[in-house]
């Protein structure tokens, strides 16, 4: 883990968050500052610092079954749902633990922002 990473801490529970779903390799929790009705962060324990790191092809797709799983649990999957990566500076991530935004609650443009 990287010793000053932010979602490790979260997801080693040193910063007190509660998830909303967890699982052996993943958490997931509400976002801080919330972009839609339901914003939920999914991570995995294992510290990845962006999608570009990745090499585990079945812990980025637990990510994207879990987010199918919250949005069950949460009552949008019917009403519809996105999931972001933010990848890198263009995309806008501020937190370099690689991580799937899930939104949903509201009706969402295309093209994104
Ligand atoms: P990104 O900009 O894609 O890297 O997303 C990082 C997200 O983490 C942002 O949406 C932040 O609001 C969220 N965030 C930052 N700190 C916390 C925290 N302590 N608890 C929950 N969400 C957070
Ligand atoms: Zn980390």
């Amino acid at each position: 883990m990287a010793d000053e990473c932010l979602f490790c801490k979260i997801a080693k529970q040193e910063i007190p968050v509660k998830f909303v779903y967890e699982s052996p390799e993943i958490v997931a929790f509400r976002d801080i500052n919330p972009q839609a009705p339901t914003h939920i962060l999914i991570i995995p324990r294992q510290h990845v610092p962006s999608l570009s790191h990745a090499t585990d092809a079945a812990m980025v797709g637990r990510l994207s079954l879990a987010a199918a799983e919250i949005a069950k649990s949460e009552g949008i999957a019917e009403s519809g749902y996105r999931v972001v990566m933010n990848t890198n500076k263009d995309a806008g991530q501020t937190v370099f633990h690689v991580h799937l935004h899930l939104l949903g609650g509201r009706h969402m443009a295309w093209p994104p922002g």
